[in-house]
């Protein structure tokens, strides 16, 4: 129960205590309290900013590519659980990637989180947020790290938005 008193920002969907069980697994409340890569880095080649104006989920991300390759990646911003540990679990997998290893994640990504599974076997630890697909107000929490990725990578200046 003290555990889950760090996601009080539940936007306006209550969901019953074993749905959030199931939606807030372990490995999604780890990264929520002990986000991975979380700050700015100072030396960067890519940045770009993040808006979920459904929930308030705020994001800003700063890369840094080097031959195609994505070398550091670090967020900052403030919003609900999902949106923290999704973009934490996030910059985990995408440093070392290729950007074209990271477009391809999104796209198996965003299936996962749209229909509960994918095809594709490069998922890896992104598995934990499957049981997003049942909570279509989540899907754009869990989304706006990657799109935010996405903007940066193609050199957008916008700020993403998942509406
Ligand atoms: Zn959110």
């Amino acid at each position: 129960m003290i555990i889950l008193a760090g996601f009080l920002n539940l936007g306006f969907q209550v969901l019953p205590m074993d749905d959030l069980r199931e939606l807030y697994q372990e490995v999604i409340l780890d990264h929520n309290q002990n986000p991975q890569n979380f700050g700015r880095l100072e030396s960067h080649t890519h940045s770009g900013d993040g808006y979920n104006p459904l929930c308030g989920d705020k994001l800003s991300l700063t890369l840094e590519v080097e031959n195609g390759e994505v070398k550091d990646i670090r967020f900052d911003g403030s919003g609900c659980a999902i949106s923290k540990a999704s973009a934490s679990i996030m910059t985990t997998v995408i440093k070392g990637k290729t950007v074209s290893e990271a477009e391809s994640l999104f796209d198996s990504f965003r299936e996962l989180v749209t229909t509960g599974k994918s095809n594709r076997n490069n998922l890896g630890k992104l598995v934990v947020m499957a049981g997003v697909h049942k909570y279509p107000v989540r899907v754009k929490c869990a989304t706006l790290a990657w799109h935010t990725l996405k903007n940066c990578l193609s050199g957008s200046s916008e700020v993403a938005k998942t509406e």
